[in-house]
């Protein structure tokens, strides 16, 4: 089975695209690989920073790989959190004070609408290739849930009645940004690789 490197150590992240890519690639995180750097994410946009991680790794390790930045853009807010999703309150990945805060700035404010977004940034036999993926929704005004992670206790994606964080993972992955990204990506290696 080919190989793919997937530039994180996520394990949400791993989880719900190895569910997706099973059988067709053996996917390897940054742990496999033996990367302990830390990858800064220092681009303004998720295609940036999502370039920025496979890139990385390819010129370090020359294999096929991909990365992936995502996050979640609230109308009422301007499009923030944005790419600063995972460290809006302050500290990297603290998902409990980010939540708190977006529920602050949201206080008493009645339009909700927010969508989550995700870029993929392929490099595949040493050519770049992007695919995105975005869910609509709105932001709840309390937490419900606590499967997933990050904001998915507060995004309630249109059309449903509960929050991501209400999900199982594979109702989460029908429907989610990063997996229409990775179908996206799916497609393309399918294609191109004769999966
Ligand atoms: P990353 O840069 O792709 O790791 O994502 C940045 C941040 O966006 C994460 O730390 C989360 O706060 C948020 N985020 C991205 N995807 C999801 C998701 O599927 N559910 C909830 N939060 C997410």
């Amino acid at each position: 089975m080919q190989q793919l490197v997937f530039a994180t150590n996520n394990q949400h992240k791993l989880e719900e695209v190895s569910a997706k890519i099973k059988g067709r690639f053996k996917l390897l995180s940054l742990d496999d690989i033996g990367c302990t750097d830390d990858i800064e994410e220092t681009g303004t946009t998720f295609r940036e920073n999502a370039s920025i991680k496979s890139h990385y790794i390819y010129q370090q390790y020359k294999l096929n790989c991909f990365g992936d930045d995502s996050g979640l853009e609230i109308d009422a807010l301007k499009g923030e959190p944005g790419v600063y999703s995972a460290r809006y309150a302050g500290e990297h990945g603290n998902h409990a004070a980010n939540i708190s805060k977006v529920l602050q700035n949201l206080h008493d404010e009645k339009n909700r609408k927010a969508r989550f977004c995700t870029v993929i940034s392929l490099i595949w036999n040493g050519e770049e290739h992007f695919f995105d993926g975005t869910v609509e929704g709105n932001i709840r005004t309390e937490l419900s849930g606590t499967e997933g992670f990050g904001y998915d206790p507060i995004f309630e994606p249109e059309g449903y009645n509960i929050t991501f964080a209400e999900m199982s993972m594979d109702q989460k992955n029908s429907i989610s940004h990063r997996a229409r990204a990775v179908d996206k990506l799916i497609d393309f290696l399918s294609t191109t690789s004769g999966l």
